[in-house]
């Protein structure tokens, strides 16, 4: 039996001695350098065993099960209510996806001039498409013009705002 062959059964040795040939055994019972080489792994694995296994904080599982919990009972329910406020009632919440809808069809329709979208120009206007669609849109594109307007009034707001406060500093 050579050293060689026996030195790859070592592990064998450390982790299940009975599959380890009577053989095996003798020879690292005899042989120095292999009982030496046996040695070395036993305190290799113990190392690794330490490292391995680290003590897991005492607080760990007591932290984990409190988020499990607020998980499973806060979560579902605070989105389910949050979702309901949302949808169900909220002033006018709910209007927004047909408001969004109808601002999109303005802008389609309108080719971008409609609702202040660049200023170039239109080679079909709106009012020329009889339908009342159209008309429906018309009047949004009216409530539109007068939201720039006082949109614009309000950057005229902050620009002078802002002047001021250049001109106080
Ligand atoms: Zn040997």
């Amino acid at each position: 039996m050579n050293c060689q062959k026996v030195k790859t059964s070592l592990p064998d040795l450390l982790l299940a001695p009975k599959s380890v040939s009577a053989e095996v055994r003798a020879h690292v019972g005899s042989c120095a350098e292999c009982a030496k080489e046996l040695k070395g792994l036993e305190a290799t694995m113990a190392m690794m065993e330490e490292w391995a296994a680290p003590d897991v904080s005492p607080y760990f599982d007591t932290r984990m099960a409190v988020l499990l919990r607020e998980e499973q009972q806060a979560a579902p329910a605070g989105w389910l209510e949050r979702m309901r406020e949302r949808f169900l009632f909220g002033s006018h919440m709910h209007m927004r996806p047909l408001a969004a809808a109808t601002l999109a069809l303005i802008i389609a329709v309108g080719g971008g001039t409609y609702a202040g979208f660049g200023g170039f120009s239109n080679p079909q206007p709106a009012a020329q498409v009889a339908s009342p669609v159209i008309k429906d849109l018309q009047s949004l594109d009216e409530n539109a013009q007068v939201f720039q307007q006082l949109n614009s009034m309000d950057q005229q707001d902050t620009s002078d705002n802002g002047g001021g406060a250049g001109n106080s500093l």
